[in-house]
């Protein structure tokens, strides 16, 4: 009965799109209401991994109108439903000799394209539904970048902030003896993501290895003297840069002489800073879960080094940087009230919300490039569209580490290692065929570049007509 009234109703709206008598935004929001409340039926309480169906859907669904097949074969709907997921206990001993126990996560969304690819996010907040979310994005995400990976996401609720390494190393190895029996080098591929860094990366590969007994490239973002690419480090970072760079270009601007917001201080945020500043820009804040410092003097490279330091070597907090050089802090605050050109939000989900953008914009702020994964709620994304700045999703911009990941996988198999700059010119190549990508989906017929909607399609094409070709799988 259900399907019925549901047929009833597309027909209902297709009829009134061919004859063009009401209004074709108001049937598209419709057919999108529908799909959600579908897509909500089957996953409850699931908010972030909702939002980035949804954000996906109003652009796919008014595309999939013009193209039938996809619709016919439910091609978004299968997208949206995960291939596997995996859950499993981690228990594991503390440096006082106590019995402790995690959660473990693999989500395998989709493999139509090659081997489930994504990363391990170790951190309190990591639940289902989180990891869903993340999966979902790293489909379009790693289509987008032109290279055989599917789209896959894992992780635990295990924060390594303030665990020795020892405890780390435990957990890492409890971790993989429950994974190794889901992942490999043809079948899925893990890196690392928030909490989970090179130090994890080494626990969780020297375990597989030695389960397995072989040497493969089974996860990515590995150490260079054992199989890891150069410029993996760096990838996502300068990725969003080259990317921002491609986008200022579309309105003849360049980083050169802008004042930079950047939140966060992990991996993402360090590298954007690194690049910023070697292509002449000020980057004047860096953030993390306790607040964010203001140095309007600009983070210069000898500064950038003292964080990397303090953060990689020291595990640090981002205020230590105030006192050390005198500048401002600001506990419990997100630094988007600065005055800037751009923005790069490199934290965590939803850390940037429609008054920050009003404050952007009010600022005049004219680029948005998101670092992290789907850092600006969907009221602000409508805020930078509305206004008609740059703004990048995730998905596009910073797909530079999973393309690095996807060439340390090659590399692998042939057990063969290219130079910095062989890399880096790779990446900088597929960084640009993205921004085209975007450009042909995502260009409005007032020229406006929707980057959103560009990369949405774009991503989703690739993906959709893999599918159709292997059939009801
Ligand atoms: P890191 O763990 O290296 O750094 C994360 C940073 O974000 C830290 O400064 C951390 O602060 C801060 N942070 C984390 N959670 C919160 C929170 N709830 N509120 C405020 N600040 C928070 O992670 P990455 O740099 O690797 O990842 C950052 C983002 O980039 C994530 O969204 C990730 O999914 C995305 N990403 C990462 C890629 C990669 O290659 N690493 C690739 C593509 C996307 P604190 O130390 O206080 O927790």
């Amino acid at each position: 009965m259900y399907f019925l009234l549901l047929d009833l109703s597309r027909s209902i709206a297709d009829f009134f799109i061919s004859h063009k008598s009401i209004n074709r935004n108001k049937i598209m929001h419709a057919s999108v209401t529908e799909f959600m409340e579908r897509i909500k039926a089957r996953n409850p309480y699931e908010p972030e991994f909702l939002q980035a169906v949804q954000e996906v859907a109003e652009t796919i669904i008014p595309f999939t109108e013009a193209h039938p097949k996809y619709r016919k074969f439910k091609i978004l709907e299968r997208i949206a439903e995960p291939e596997r997921m995996i859950m499993f206990r981690v228990p594991w001993l503390n440096d006082q000799g106590e019995v402790e126990i995690n959660r473990g996560f693999r989500v395998q969304m989709n493999s139509a394209i090659g081997p489930y690819k994504g990363g391990l996010r170790f951190h309190s907040s990591v639940n289902l539904n989180i990891l869903k979310f993340l999966a979902f994005e790293q489909v379009f995400k790693n289509s987008l970048t032109g290279l055989p990976m599917g789209g896959g996401k894992g992780g635990s609720d295990f924060d390594p902030k303030g665990k020795s390494d020892n405890e780390i190393m435990k957990f890492c190895q409890s971790f993989m003896t429950e994974l190794y029996r889901h992942v490999g080098a043809d079948i899925d591929v893990p890196a690392g993501d928030i909490g989970v860094g090179a130090r994890e990366v080494g626990y969780l590969f020297g375990q597989y290895k030695r389960i397995r007994g072989e040497f493969t490239g089974v996860l990515t973002g590995k150490g260079q003297d054992w199989g890891g690419s150069l410029i993996r480090p760096e990838a996502t970072g300068y990725g969003v840069v080259y990317f921002a760079q491609d986008m200022l270009a579309t309105r003849g601007e360049s980083l050169r002489g802008k004042t930079v917001l950047i939140s966060g201080s992990g991996n993402v945020a360090q590298y954007t800073v690194e690049k910023c500043i070697s292509e002449g820009a000020k980057v004047v804040t860096m953030s993390d879960s306790e607040g964010f410092i203001y140095d309007a003097n600009g983070i210069d490279s000898e500064k950038l080094t003292y964080i990397k330091e303090l953060k990689e070597g020291n595990r640090g907090r981002i205020k230590q940087y105030a006192e050390k050089y005198n500048c401002d802090f600001y506990p419990g605050e997100r630094p988007w009230k600065i005055k800037a050109d751009l923005a790069f939000p490199n934290a965590t989900q939803n850390e940037l919300d429609e008054q920050d953008a009003q404050t952007l914009l009010a600022n005049g702020c004219i680029c948005v490039a998101e670092g992290a994964n789907m850092p600006c709620t969907p009221q602000a994304i409508q805020a930078f569209t509305q206004a008609k700045i740059l703004y990048a999703p995730g998905k596009a911009s910073n797909a530079g580490g999973v393309a690095v990941s996807g060439l340390e996988m090659s590399q692998n198999s042939q057990r063969y290692s290219w130079s910095r700059e062989e890399v880096d010119t790779k990446l900088q190549q597929i960084m640009k065929r993205i921004h085209m990508i975007c450009v042909k989906y995502g260009t409005e017929k007032d020229g406006y570049i929707n980057y959103e909607k560009g990369a949405n399609i774009g991503g989703f094409v690739k993906v959709a007509d893999a599918m159709l070709a292997q059939g009801i799988v």
